[in-house]
């Protein structure tokens, strides 16, 4: 069941979709005063290196965030203009990489804590259940000395979310929820359990924030997903987002060569009204630094509400 890595993977093309959502998101939230409850249901390690033995071994952050720093902030050189929301991405990853060489990667925990507020207005609950990945991720987050504002549990994501909905009022008297649902897709049934968790969470908080990342792969229940999560925020009459990345196969491939994940797609329910614009200048301009060959796409499209 724990094969499943995020090292390997951090900073790819789908990380960089999903960071980018998230900021953008946390972005919006974060103009009212009111406190929110941030949970990362799958939070992973934390940090990443990207000149570690895991990221050397798979390599993602070449075609993802080492890509579009380089396209858009090449050393030496004024930076390429780009949309608001990739600048708003890039200077969150160069605020953890300060010699201007990208050697960390901040993962969906550190992005959420760059955005938070101190005086602890907001909470941010973090789940992981990989012992190796939870004692770093614990390790990193004691670093942070963020006191009982960041809270790491070896537990569940999917379950340990429900208890913490609705979450408590802000000392304004609001109730302000964002989840990230992250899961690694390792095991089929995965899928069915971001589908169920979300409609539980719906239920116990219809008004809250939930941003789902899910892998675009030939599998029956990838493809049913977005589909599932589409009519679920239909029914409850919650206005959704769904955005999608796809640079497409890697030219150099030969026939024989495993493709790795080329696409991926973020599900938003509740999404601030301001994110489909922002998403919408974005997106084309990812594929354009991101795109590689053959399959390249992406697509933006809301409903609901
Ligand atoms: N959200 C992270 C980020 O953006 O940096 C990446 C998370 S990674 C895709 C998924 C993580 O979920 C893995 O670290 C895995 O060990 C963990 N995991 C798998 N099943 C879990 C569960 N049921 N509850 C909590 N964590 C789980």
């Amino acid at each position: 069941m724990f094969s499943y890595r995020h090292a390997f993977h951090a900073g790819n093309h789908a990380d960089v979709l999903k960071h980018l959502t998230l900021i953008a998101t946390l972005r919006h939230l974060m103009q009212k005063d009111a406190g929110i409850t941030l949970i990362d249901t799958h939070a992973g390690a934390g940090l990443y290196r990207l000149d570690g033995d895991y990221t050397e071994t798979g390599g993602e952050a070449k075609d993802g965030v080492v890509k579009l720093m380089a396209a858009l902030r090449p050393a030496g050189q004024e930076p390429a203009a780009a949309a608001p929301a990739i600048d708003d991405y890039l200077d969150v990853i160069a605020s953890y990489n300060p010699s201007g060489t990208l050697r960390v990667y901040p993962g969906s925990p550190f992005v959420i804590h760059h955005l938070m507020r101190a005086e602890s207005r907001d909470r941010l609950k973090l789940f992981e259940l990989h012992p190796t990945d939870s004692r770093t991720l614990s390790a990193n987050i004691a670093q942070l000395e963020a006191g009982r504002q960041i809270a790491v549990a070896r537990e569940d994501g999917f379950e340990g979310v429900k208890p913490l909905l609705p979450p408590p009022p802000s000392s304004t008297g609001s109730k302000r929820a964002l989840v990230l649902m992250d899961p690694s897709y390792e095991i089929k049934s995965d899928y069915g359990k971001v589908s169920a968790c979300i409609q539980e969470c719906m239920r116990r908080f219809p008004t809250g924030t939930f941003l789902v990342w899910y892998p675009v792969i030939p599998r029956p229940e990838a493809h049913d997903l977005p589909r599932r999560l589409k009519t679920l925020s239909n029914q409850a009459q919650r206005p959704w987002l769904h955005a999608t990345l796809a640079i497409g196969q890697d030219p150099t491939h030969g026939p024989d060569d495993r493709p790795g994940l080329t696409a991926s797609g973020m599900f938003v329910v509740n999404p601030p009204h301001t994110l489909k614009p922002v998403l919408a200048e974005a997106l084309p301009q990812l594929l354009l630094h991101l795109g590689r060959g053959r399959g390249k796409s992406q697509a933006l499209e809301s409903g609901g509400g």
